[in-house]
């Protein structure tokens, strides 16, 4: 049996030329099987051609952090939020009870079906990759990202069980995830169950949720199974000024120093959002070689800058996540780049041809995957294509350009992961995509009605404030 190959021709192709991302003008990628077998300007025989005219062809983007689950479960419920319905950090007050409802409540196909329209929306961002913390009871999510096609790092949360320094209201937040020795239960069985190993598509990897919700005996642990089990850690760190004081409070040091003491200062580890970390501190991290996951959407929302450029020029490894406030990731980089024009004052700063390169190499490199985040012979076969022949993108000057400042996920019009093709002609090929998006919807608003019926939305949000 001969190996099915594909081409996926276009106007430029952002391939590599002495390990540089350079934009190549009228070439095709040749896939082979799962690989990319060629990246060439010259006609290609004896393969089924994907022809994108007018196009550009990019490495397979990679979201460094998201929780999928959210992203339509609070979509328009955190958006427009004053202050005062939220308290000190929404992600304990509104997000966390309501995805602990999620998984709780829902019965289990229920919950798949809002997965699923979540993963929807990651397989026509633009990202192949995704990094996604979420609870053990939502586990569905690694057989769901499998059979949809993506590449996916599963990092099943982990918490601290309650203790007199805690706050009643984090250890509110575990519904779902089991706490202390039972989270690492959690993640043994999936982790045995799903990890497909290094080069895997699906991988799990270690997942405690935050500086202020695990303790150092969950911390030390993580450290120490993330290097037997040659995996990654990530979590949440720095994202509000609350956490920042826990730490202080009950440790004595920053964020930095806390994480340093537990062994996770280091390589292999990945920080979500770091907004709230001093210039100091972004130093000690750039040093020992952890690296940020820079979510500026998310931020934004809130009215607070999460700038991409606040960390780059500090010299620290960054790349970007989506956070789950809208999974296009075309946007994503577009607001980063956005707030770090703002933050700096400078028109130059976080150039495009920056920004792809931090949602593509440098995010595949904080992987550790030499073979992700670049169209060369012999990467992993994760592209996407996007149609740049649109009204709000013509006339093209520069490609790059054109595509972050201008282009949005609904003008890709091919993806492909692991040389398969998961979105086609500008659909999803791998499943009813209107299907999932009715089901997914109709899950949804089974939690709202719940979380209102049960006070958990916010007031500003309940039916008879929105004229429902
Ligand atoms: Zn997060």
């Amino acid at each position: 049996m001969t190996t099915r190959r594909i081409a996926v021709r276009a106007a430029w192709v952002l391939g590599e030329r002495e390990g540089q991302q350079r934009l190549l003008p009228d070439h095709t990628v040749v896939v082979e099987g799962d690989r990319i077998a060629d990246v060439t300007r010259e006609p290609v025989a004896g393969a089924e051609l994907i022809d994108v005219p007018g196009g550009i062809v990019v490495p397979g983007m990679i979201n460094l952090h998201n929780h999928t689950l959210n992203a339509p479960l609070f979509r328009g419920i955190v958006d427009d939020l004053p202050r005062s319905a939220t308290g000190p950090s929404k992600v304990y007050t509104i997000l966390m009870p309501m995805g602990g409802m999620a998984v709780t409540e829902l019965a289990p196909d229920e919950l798949a079906d809002l997965v699923a329209l979540g993963l929807l929306e990651v397989a026509k961002s633009g990202a192949t990759t995704l990094v996604d913390q979420f609870r053990p009871a939502q586990s569905c999510i690694l057989d769901l990202a499998r059979d949809m096609g993506l590449r996916f790092y599963g990092a099943p949360y982990m918490f601290s069980p309650p203790d007199a320094k805690t706050d009643a209201k984090i250890l509110g937040s575990s519904k779902g995830s089991g706490e202390g020795q039972e989270s690492f239960k959690a993640f043994h069985a999936l982790f045995k169950q799903h990890h497909q190993g290094k080069d895997g598509r699906i991988q799990v990897i270690l997942g405690p949720h935050a500086s202020d919700s695990c303790g150092p005996e969950i911390f030390k642990e993580v450290d120490r199974l993330s290097r037997e089990l040659g995996i990654l850690a990530t979590t949440h760190l720095a994202q509000s000024q609350a956490e920042v004081d826990a730490v202080k409070q009950r440790y004595g040091t920053d964020c930095t120093g806390y994480m340093q003491s537990c062994g996770l200062l280091r390589d292999g580890v990945i920080f979500a959002h770091g907004v709230f970390l001093t210039d100091d501190e972004i130093d000690r991290i750039a040093k020992a070689g952890a690296a940020i996951a820079n979510c500026a959407n998310v931020f934004l929302r809130g009215g607070r800058a999460a700038a991409y450029e606040r960390f780059a020029a500090r010299g620290a490894k960054v790349g970007l996540g989506t956070d789950a406030e809208r999974m296009d990731f075309i946007a994503q980089m577009r607001t980063s780049g956005f707030v770090s024009k703002q933050l700096t004052g400078r028109g130059d700063a976080a150039p495009a041809a920056k920004l792809v390169k931090a949602a593509t190499r440098d995010g595949a490199d904080i992987l550790g995957r030499s073979d992700l985040g670049r169209l060369v012979k012999g990467a992993k076969a994760d592209l996407v294509a996007v149609d740049l022949m649109q009204p709000s993108i013509q006339p093209v000057r520069d490609p790059l350009r054109s595509l972050v400042w201008y282009a949005s996920a609904r003008d890709i019009s091919a993806v492909m992961i692991d040389g398969k093709l998961v979105v086609r002609d500008g659909k999803y090929a791998l499943g009813d995509e209107r299907r999932i998006v009715e089901r997914g919807a109709r899950a949804t608003r089974k939690i709202w009605e719940l979380a209102a019926s049960k006070g958990n939305m916010p007031r500003e949000l309940m039916p008879e404030a929105i004229g429902q």
